[in-house]
């Protein structure tokens, strides 16, 4: 869902985004699902550094097209998906054990359900298509996004050439 005229935010300090989705959307994750936790994740060269401070990079990661990712692997709890697949960091109570134990996570994970994309050296933010398809998080509450979007976009984005998030597993 774009808007004809998008919005420009600041939001961090000089880091300023252009908002392509509807300024009145909300959003707030929904416990029961892990929907977004179902793939692998990529991860930003410093991410897969930080990563290792976190977790044994050999069995958490894969090389895919030249960039790391977060692997997707068979679980056997109930919060994979139907091929019984999921995130490797997925818990079988359904959280994140980076999250949970590290009180951290790929920035690829925060930034959903949006998408980035660099373009004429600027930074421009929508909802990624499957958010409408699968998340249960959209405008089912009162937390508008354009106005937490700290929270979803990590200042080091502005410093990547290349952080569009178009790039799956
Ligand atoms: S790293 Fe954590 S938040 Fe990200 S997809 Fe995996 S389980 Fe989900
Ligand atoms: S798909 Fe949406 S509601 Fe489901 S876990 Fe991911 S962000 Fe939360």
């Amino acid at each position: 869902m774009s808007t004809d005229t998008p919005v420009r935010v600041e939001v961090h300090p000089n880091r300023e985004a252009v908002v392509e989705f509807d300024p009145d959307l909300t959003f707030e994750c929904v416990d029961s699902c892990t929907w977004c936790c179902h793939h692998g994740v990529l991860l930003y060269d410093r991410e897969f550094f930080e990563l290792g401070d976190r977790a044994n990079l050999d069995d958490a990661t894969t090389r895919f097209r030249g960039e790391d990712f977060v692997r997707r692997e068979e679980k056997d709890h109930e919060h994979a998906a139907e091929d019984g697949r999921a995130c490797h960091f997925l818990r079988e109570d359904g959280l994140c054990e980076l999250h949970a134990e590290h009180d951290w996570k790929p920035a690829r994970c925060s930034v959903y359900p949006l998408s980035v994309r660099r373009e004429g050296g600027e930074i421009r933010v929508d909802v990624r298509d499957s958010a409408w398809e699968h998340c249960e998080g959209m405008n089912v509450s009162e937390r508008k996004v354009i106005d937490n979007l700290d929270a979803f976009l990590p200042e080091y984005l502005w410093e990547l050439s290349n952080p569009d998030s178009e790039r799956e597993l």
